[in-house]
């Protein structure tokens, strides 16, 4: 285990949710003195983990008086690094929940981060390894914090959704197996609008490898191909494609099948077989198979668990048909490039309810398939300005709603019989909604009510 772990004493989290209770959490568990302290009010149930061991924090405020003590900082994802809470900060180390708890553990650790598909990558390989019955937790940025779960116990392997707030504040912590999705543009406002600088920090997952180690990335992206080639990366690189058979690549797709080439068993099974469909989830499913085969999972296993998993809500999730008329909800779709897969999925024609918050969007890549499939859009946002001038010169109808029923009511009036209705904002949610699950659960709502 790393040696900082007993390097500090004097430990304040800045953030007091997942991650923030999470490391507060593990270090009380190790005997470590620690202090939350969260801008804005904690809620009710990690206040109550909080006053149940013994953790003394404080909501709505920054006491700097405490925060100037603190030998080390342990910061949550969600506050940027030019928060003003810093400016209290003379000599402590600042990590983040990952690497902080990445000392209290020898477990071999899959990583997985990404632009898109990190959530549903971490879950399928998850699902393999379990059902390889190996010892596994997934964690990170999905379900429970890395640093919650080592709270309650060990285990032999983590498989960890990364985002890249959370490798941000990484130092010492490796991966095993690291697994970049692809780097395509979100979260530009927390990078000063530097694509370069988002990219960098997805990279940094491969920043404490060795030559034991794995990459495992998509060689059809070409920011992941570009950074990783000019990156210096110890680790052995296994790359996957859907574009080209090449037989360098160690997964491709050839005749509507996925083959990954890794010793001494090569596995292949139809795309038709596997349980997440759409171009986006065959990539998902290589990086997962992958990963499993990295570890020597037999291919029954990785067969018959990628032909059982099943996805999770939110993700071009099927809601209902209603007279004809099939209803889906992509509400995760926060950024262009996951809803230009969900506009690709489709050959039908499709009403598509977009917006939100734009993140310093470029629309320009789905012009050619809102031409080609979409017939008219609903902007579901407080602003939609940006959408109409994108979108109205290439669309017959464009209309503005602020609330899930109304965008449901207006789709429903502007599709017609073997229509898709497609929610797949391409934008944030937090304008008119608390988060994209709400987003999503308050459309299929309405569209139940229909
Ligand atoms: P993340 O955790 O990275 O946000 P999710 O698995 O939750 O990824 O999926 C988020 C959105 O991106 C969904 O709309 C999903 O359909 C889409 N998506 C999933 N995998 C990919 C991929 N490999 N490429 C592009 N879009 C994807």
């Amino acid at each position: 285990m790393n040696k900082r772990k007993n390097k500090y004493h004097n430990i304040v989290v800045l953030g007091g949710s997942e991650s923030g209770t999470g490391a507060a959490l593990l270090a009380i568990r190790n005997g470590l003195r620690v202090f939350v302290s969260d801008a804005g009010s904690i809620k009710p149930h990690y206040k109550l983990l909080l006053e149940q061991n013994n953790i003394p924090f404080e909501e709505n405020r920054h006491s700097g008086d405490i925060i100037s003590q603190a030998d080390l900082i342990i910061k949550s994802p969600g506050i940027p690094d030019q928060a003003s809470v810093f400016s209290y900060v003379t000599t402590a180390d600042i990590v983040s929940e990952i690497e902080f708890a990445s000392w209290f553990t020898n477990a071999f650790i899959i990583g997985i981060t990404g632009s898109n598909g990190k959530t549903t990558t971490t879950l399928l390989t998850g699902f393999i390894l379990k059902n390889a019955g190996l010892d596994i937790c997934i964690a990170g940025n999905v379900g429970k914090s890395f640093a919650a779960c080592l709270s309650e116990s060990d285990h032999a392997i983590f498989v960890l959704e990364l985002s890249s707030f959370q490798l941000d504040g990484i130092v010492d912590f490796r991966a095993n197996i690291a697994v970049i999705t692809n780097i395509t543009p979100d979260h530009l406002d927390r990078y000063n609008g530097s694509f370069e600088a988002y990219a960098s920090s997805k990279l940094r997952i491969t920043m404490n490898q060795t030559s034991d180690d794995a990459l495992v990335y998509c060689a059809d992206d070409e920011t992941s191909n570009i950074h990783i080639n000019n990156h210096p990366i110890s680790s052995k690189k296994y790359s996957f494609s859907i574009k080209n058979e090449e037989s360098h690549h160690t997964g491709i797709v050839k005749q509507n099948s996925i083959y990954i080439n890794i010793p001494p068993n090569p596995f292949t099974m139809t795309i038709e077989e596997l349980a997440l469909q759409g171009r986006h989830n065959t990539y998902n499913s290589l990086a997962a198979g992958i990963s499993a085969k990295i570890l020597g999972i037999r291919n029954e296993t990785v067969k018959q668990s990628m032909s059982d998993y099943q996805n999770i809500a939110h993700r071009l999730e099927y809601v209902a048909n209603v007279h004809g008329v099939s209803y889906y909800n992509d509400s995760k779709a926060t950024n262009v490039n996951s809803t230009w897969y969900a506009l690709e999925y489709f050959n039908r024609p499709i009403v598509w309810i977009a917006g939100g918050i734009d993140k310093g969007n470029d629309y320009s890549i789905l012009i050619p398939l809102i031409r080609q499939k979409v017939k008219a859009i609903v902007c579901l946002g407080k602003d939609n300005q940006l959408i109409h001038e994108a979108f109205a010169s290439h669309v017959k109808s464009i209309i503005d709603v602020d609330s899930a029923e109304q965008a449901v009511a207006a789709a429903s009036f502007l599709a017609e019989k073997n229509y898709v209705v497609l929610l797949s904002p391409a934008c944030a949610s937090y304008d008119l909604f608390d988060n994209y699950e709400d987003r999503g659960n308050q459309y299929k709502q309405a569209v139940k009510s229909l």
